[in-house]
């Protein structure tokens, strides 16, 4: 899928466990800005073992580095695309968090840890409603897609993900607001410290 498919994916699947996790707590403006774009990685950091990934596209030798990274990544949709690779992930983010702490004490970097695993898990969900599918369970070698009837799925860039999946994302987000408003607008005035 295209990356503001996944970017728009992550973002709705943050709106939804802001709504979904009870007792969430106190966070500074700095966390939720900085959780934020740490969501929207999140989003698109699996298609890093793609060559043509916009992450890779906007490096000068983007091209170069960005086959490199693939072939040692397995080519696309794989370690990335896969629990296994994200349990790794997670565990180097929480190394790497931990780093940068002591730079920006004023972010809670739990918060943004799991805004970049949700991120990364809508990108896996997503993902599954393609052709391709997604080898939820490597090392088993074996794509999985919703539905498993692969005619039903999505073809990546087609009016499909364009003027149904795209949309149908954006209705989820206006749905959730208007659903869970007085919440959303109890967490704003509530949960965040200016
Ligand atoms: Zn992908």
């Amino acid at each position: 899928m295209k990356a503001r498919t996944h970017d728009l994916a992550a973002a709705t699947a943050l709106l939804g466990a802001v709504i979904i996790v009870p007792d969430l707590p106190t966070m500074t403006l700095a966390t939720v800005v900085t959780a934020f774009i740490a969501n929207q990685l999140g989003g698109i950091a699996p298609d890093i073992d793609q060559p043509t990934a916009p992450f890779w596209r906007n490096l000068p030798i983007g091209g170069i580095f960005g086959r490199m990274v693939g072939k040692m990544l397995g080519g696309h949709r794989f370690i990335t695309h896969s629990i296994i690779g994200m349990v790794l992930v997670g565990f180097l983010l929480k190394l790497f968090l931990a780093f940068v702490q002591p730079i920006l004490p004023s972010v809670q970097m739990d918060i943004v840890w799991w805004a970049f695993m949700i991120g990364m898990a809508s990108h896996l969900m997503m993902d599954s409603f393609t052709k391709e599918g997604v080898p939820w369970l490597l090392p088993i070698p074996v794509k999985f897609g919703i539905p498993p009837v692969k005619h039903f799925r999505i073809t990546t860039g087609k009016w499909t993900e364009n003027f149904v999946a795209f949309p149908l994302l954006l209705i989820i987000v206006a749905a959730l607001v208007a659903a869970n408003y007085t919440d959303l607008w109890l967490f704003l005035h509530q949960n965040i410290v200016r």
